[in-house]
């Protein structure tokens, strides 16, 4: 498999990938691994996690170089990524052997019946990753699955192969087992054959397209399938607002990874009353980052990692500006080597356009103005997604009452982009099922085995 470097067209490694066969032993290596490592006390699993994070520290530079060069991303978004995942390992670290250990949820006066709650391991899990932020989509899996004493079967996406490489030699140098956590390497056919194996559960991050025909090849096998897929979040700014403030925070949210994360800000709508203030000030924030090479401290803006993903973009603004949409910026491909597309804002958008229903993933954005909150609320909710959405107002009652008629796994009061280890993230919609992170993406790797305890 060719590695290429999406900011240059060029190829930066070769590596071999899995076929059916080398899954399958490595399907019979894991399990053959997994009870051993369920045996560990859990305080020496954590200890492996935590020496794993002071690997990701001391060897950050070749990290970081290595996840700009095969995703594009600016380096010093890649290091914020990095940084991003100890804190994530922080929590788990913190909370895991609280949210591990057994329950007693009863005892009776005489103390002769008991009730207990257990938190096995579920098995051998596969995690089929996804390339836009594979540390912390990753690590919100395989931390706590390891935590937890499962067995990985991790797949990175065929765009973050080197990085999943990576994770696996630093994971085994911390001592993880090397059956224990196994990179499976390979594109969708190679995911394709992992899900053939017989696994306990498949923890999958990607799009709403991959993730139906995952469920529905686990469907029938009745085990645990979560699914984290894509979003089409929107931002709602009402008039109240300090105008090129919360232009500056909402343009960061749709520009940053280039437009790349699951949660972006994808649809922007603004009370009318400040509509033609705000879009001046958009305008001016985006004109302010930095495209160009990702390797440069200052650039904000990276490469398109999926060169296919540029006539999606394309497409979406021909659509747009056909349908009476205001170009005010960008709007084409960029020349030159490697996959480049302009930062570009739509203005004047409606829901007929593509740019407002489908997931754009990459640095277009479309502005809409609405008559009131109600109106808002109403197009925040036409979706088939529903990951994040936030509002922007000075007023918290009425950020309130308008994020509680929200159909969305997470909303936010005056910020967005945001993800944190202590809360849970999940999607409803088309965005998925399930969750990770918060002490529930712990307890989401276990079984909870309930024990009914009657003294002789
Ligand atoms: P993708 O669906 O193209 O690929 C994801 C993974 O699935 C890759 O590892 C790929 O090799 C594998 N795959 C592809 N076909 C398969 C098949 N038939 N069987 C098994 N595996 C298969 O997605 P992507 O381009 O890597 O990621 C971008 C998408 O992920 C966006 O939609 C984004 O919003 C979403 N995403 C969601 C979250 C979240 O937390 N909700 C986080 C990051 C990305």
């Amino acid at each position: 498999m060719k590695i290429m470097n999406p900011a240059t067209g060029s190829v930066i490694a070769e590596v071999a990938a899995d076929s059916l066969k080398t899954v399958r032993a490595k399907y019979d290596l894991a399990r053959a691994a997994q009870p051993g490592w369920a045996a560990v006390p859990i305080k020496k699993r954590l200890a492996a996690i935590a020496k794993f994070r002071e690997l990701l520290i001391s060897r950050q530079d070749v990290l970081v170089r290595t996840l700009t060069a095969e995703v594009g991303k600016p380096i010093r978004q890649s290091r914020n990524e990095l940084n991003g995942l100890t804190a994530r390992i922080d929590f788990f670290l913190a909370e895991a052997e609280r949210s591990l250990r057994d329950e007693r949820v009863f005892s009776d006066a005489e103390g002769k019946m008991e009730e207990r709650i257990a938190h096995d391991p579920l098995g051998v899990i596969a995690n089929i990753s996804a390339w836009n932020y594979p540390y912390f989509v990753g690590g919100n899996v395989f931390v706590p699955a390891l935590a937890a004493g499962n067995a990985v079967l991790y797949k990175p996406s065929e765009y973050a192969t080197l990085t999943g490489q990576h994770i696996a030699d630093l994971l085994h140098e911390a001592g993880v087992p090397r059956n224990v956590f196994v990179a499976v390497i390979g594109d969708g056919a190679t995911g394709a054959a992992l899900l053939r194996q017989p696994v306990d559960g498949v923890f999958f991050t990607g799009s709403y397209g991959t993730g139906a025909k995952i469920a529905a090849s686990t469907g029938r096998r009745m085990i645990k399938t979560q699914l984290e897929l894509g979003g089409k979040d929107p931002i709602y700014v009402c008039e109240d607002v300090d105008v090129k403030a919360a232009a500056a925070g909402v343009a960061d949210g749709a520009f940053y990874n280039t437009g790349q994360s699951c949660c972006s800000v994808e649809r922007i709508y603004i009370h009318e009353q400040i509509y033609d203030a705000f879009v001046a000030a958009f305008v001016a924030e985006v004109k302010t980052f930095k495209i160009g090479d990702p390797t440069d401290e200052a650039t904000y803006i990276g490469a398109i990692t999926r060169r296919p993903q540029l006539a999606v973009l394309q497409a979406q603004v021909t659509d747009a500006k056909r349908k009476g949409a205001k170009l005010l910026l960008g709007g084409h491909v960029l020349k030159g080597k490697g996959n480049w597309y302009a930062p570009t804002v739509l203005a004047d958008v409606d829901h007929s356009m593509r740019v407002m229903r489908d997931e754009s993933f990459g640095p277009i954005i479309g502005l809409q103005a609405v008559a009131d909150d109600e109106a808002a609320v109403d197009l925040m909710n036409d979706t088939e997604y529903g990951l994040t959405a936030g509002v922007y107002t000075a007023s918290e009652r009425r950020a309130k009452k308008i994020l509680g008629k929200v159909a969305a796994g997470s909303v936010y009061w005056n910020c967005c982009d945001r993800v944190s280890p202590r809360l849970p993230w999940s999607g409803v919609k088309h965005s998925g099922i399930g969750l990770t992170l918060s002490t529930y993406g712990i307890q989401t790797f276990t079984r909870p085995k309930a024990w009914h305890l009657r003294g002789a």
